[in-house]
């Protein structure tokens, strides 16, 4: 029981998590945050919450955070607190010192999915306008990238094609590489009743989730797959649709090309992809691909729900690809009940994503290379956009091993704990001059800092997030900035100090520059969000009120695109000495790596990791279920307590990344997608051995 005092006011706000985008109601009683309660006309949430959202405001008051900036000549000194004026000058100082030893490319930044758009957009503009160079990407680089990727190029959008509302006029779900419930848990709550009002279920997952069990058993297709064969099961489901024809001509016809189709058509009823030769490649029985292939086509509005476990694979891009050719063969684009429906992993990397942070594009998606759109922003800015497209956090570690990056600015992201192969990062990190975290907490990011900024958390600012139907919802302060700003000024005053002059005084006052820039903002200010509580992109003159579905007479692109897609297998391969899959995921409890979980009251709920085992691969190795194990791969190896569950197929481990203990990441290759280069998190090789603790 948890006893709080009688709130004084309350202020709306939304919550800092999940892609989901709750809209809570903050309690206060002085400064004091004493309780978050579910809005119940935030229209992402409809008065729900889980048990994350409810509890995300113990982190703000944790002893934990730094309050106060602290600076070091060289990282194995220990921290100087200085003050804000220090902090800032000797960071600019250092910054500027750099570009002139090593050049205008030899720094860049990070922007943080966490933050809001208008923080995002001051850190993206900030390393082009100031820095001089395209040297920005974002923590989506690791998780959403291939969305952007594949999205964009099937149908002109880099973005989810439907509002949550949507799922009411869903008649069959497809949820492939996605854990709605641990994950997304109030979406998932709609997606349920909808299950139970009748809808069918077709999981494609290696593990059976939660969603399989609750769903009717009837209901649901659990499509068991080998990890890294989206791909092959994907194009299986595909071509039984083509070979027996039951694509949905009429709306190919007139809403993609006809041609591009038919060579893709040609493509996919090849043989190879056959339920029985994928039934070989990927462990899911032939009749099961048949059956779930049949039912999407066949079973009325189909909607596809995806998550990391599509992207964080080598042929991430290719699988969200093969998604929307899954989508437009079947006509499930542009009305409720359909489309293809990311489901963004934290609060506001669908707004980090938009508002520029990639190091090819400007807000908006638009190319660096374009002369037309970098004028929009160089007139706006005074600057000269560099026309060069910048480098990506795997190139910017890579260049410092390398000697030729040497500074980096990495706003409220731990990349050390949440990038791939921690000795590469590590590497990286400590072969730069200036690193300077900004952050709540002191990460393991910050154990190769020379600045540490204090950052501020979402109750401590004004701004917006985007969550994943597009749905840009305010963000209120309701309390006072704990260690003197918020995280949008501090951009500013590292802007300022390296000459910028920029003169924002309100978070208001940059949304009216990403809508005076990038189309489909044109309309949103604050006052219409105040007007309206929120709205969906696009929202400009052709849509004043926003976009709540995307395509309905046509894709933003034209004709929507037919691509082909090839399953390559990864290459991290299983063998005598690494013979099981390791595949990760998340528990409802906790947010990612746990900086902020873990310092709630949702600790008691989960205070460790464990792997799980299937049954018959504990019995050969001799271990018991709670029993220690270690678990290595090669290119690391750690120690987690074991769960024997039938939740894993055979010869498939699964572990969380919550606890930093842990240590996920030292386990996890460096192969990542083709096409954007996020990591290939979910397939790792390894080894599992009964131990006797870490
Ligand atoms: Fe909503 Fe996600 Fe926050 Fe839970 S974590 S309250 S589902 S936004």
């Amino acid at each position: 029981v948890i006893e709080i005092g009688t709130p004084e006011r309350s202020v709306i706000t939304t919550c800092a998590y999940c892609g989901v985008g709750c809209s809570f109601k903050a309690e206060m009683r002085g400064d004091e945050v004493v309780r978050m309660t579910p809005w119940k006309h935030g229209k992402a949430n409809r008065g729900h919450s889980c048990v994350k959202g409810r509890f995300a405001y113990g982190y703000a008051s944790h002893n934990d955070r730094i309050l106060n900036p602290m600076i070091r000549d060289t990282i194995d000194q220990p921290w100087r607190e200085v003050s804000w004026d220090e902090a800032i000058a000797f960071t600019a100082t250092k910054l500027r010192g750099i570009q002139e030893q090593h050049g205008v490319r030899s720094i860049g930044g990070i922007t943080s999915s966490r933050c809001t758009n208008e923080e995002t957009y001051l850190v993206q503009k900030l390393i082009r306008a100031v820095f001089g160079n395209n040297n920005t990407d974002t923590c989506a680089r690791v998780c959403h990238s291939p969305t952007g990727y594949g999205l964009g190029k099937a149908f002109g959008t880099s973005a989810g094609t439907q509002d949550f509302d949507s799922v009411e006029h869903t008649d069959v779900v497809i949820v492939i590489g996605a854990n709605p419930t641990d994950g997304h848990p109030v979406f998932a709550s709609r997606l349920k009743k909808r299950l139970r009002a009748g809808a069918k279920l077709i999981v494609i997952d290696p593990r059976r989730i939660d969603l399989v069990r609750s769903a009717h058993i009837e209901a649901a297709h659990h499509l068991p797959l080998r990890p890294g064969t989206n791909v092959a099961v994907l194009s299986s489901i595909s071509h039984v649709i083509v070979t027996e024809g039951l694509y949905d001509e009429a709306f190919i016809r007139e809403r993609c090309d006809w041609d591009e189709f038919a060579d893709y058509a040609a493509f996919i009823s090849d043989a190879r992809h056959s339920p029985e030769a994928t039934a070989l490649l990927t462990g899911v029985p032939a009749d099961a691909i048949r059956e779930a292939a049949r039912l999407f086509a066949t079973g009325g509005n189909g909607a596809i729900y995806y998550g990391l476990g599509v992207t964080e694979h080598s042929q991430g891009s290719t699988t969200v690809m093969a998604i929307a050719n899954l989508a437009m063969m079947t006509g499930n684009l542009g009305r409720p009940g359909v489309g293809v429906n990311p489901l963004r992993g934290q609060n506001n990397v669908q707004g980090a994503c938009d508002m520029g942070s990639f190091p090819h594009e400007l807000p908006g998606y638009r190319h660096v290379s374009d002369p037309a759109v970098r004028d929009v922003f160089d007139k706006l800015w005074g600057s000269k956009i560099d026309p060069e497209p910048g480098l990506r956090i795997p190139n910017m570690l890579d260049a410092a091993v390398d000697g030729t990056f040497k500074g980096l600015y990495v706003q409220g992201e731990d990349i050390l704990q949440s990038d791939p192969d921690t000795k590469h990062v590590s590497a990286g990190l400590a072969a730069m001059d200036c690193v300077i975290v900004q952050d709540l907490f002191l990460n393991e990011t910050a154990n190769y800092a020379h600045v540490f900024l204090p950052g501020s958390t979402f109750l401590e600012k004004d701004g917006t997030f985007t969550n994943a139907e597009r749905r840009i919802n305010r963000v209120r302060k309701v309390m006072q900035p704990r260690n003197g700003y918020a995280d949008w000024e501090i951009t500013q005053l590292l802007a300022n100090a390296m000459g910028a002059g920029w003169t924002y005084t309100h978070p208001s006052q940059v949304m009216d520059e990403i809508a005076a820039t990038t189309p489909s903002f044109a309309n949103v200010s604050y006052e219409l969000l105040e007007e309206r509580g929120s709205v969906q992109w696009p929202c400009n003159e052709a849509a004043p009120d926003g976009t709540p579905l995307m395509h309905i007479d046509g894709f933003a692109r034209g004709r929507g695109r037919f691509i082909v897609t090839e399953y390559i297998a990864t290459e991290e391969k299983t063998g005598p000495r690494f013979p099981l899959l390791l595949t990760t995921g998340r528990i409802l409890s906790q947010y990612n790596v746990g900086a902020q979980t873990r310092r709630t009251e949702n600790v008691v709920w989960h205070d460790q990791d464990v792997l799980e085992v299937h049954p018959q691969d504990a019995e050969v190795r001799g271990i018991k279920d709670g029993q220690w194990v270690r678990l290595a791969s090669r290119t690391g190896e750690t120690s987690l307590r074991a769960t024997i569950t039938d939740r894993v197929s055979p010869g498939v481990v699964y572990t969380t990344f919550h606890h930093p203990d842990t240590q996920a990441n030292v386990i996890t290759t460096d192969f990542s997608d083709w096409a954007t280069n996020c990591p290939e998190y979910k397939v790792t090789a390894v080894q599992v051995a009964a131990s006797n603790g870490p």
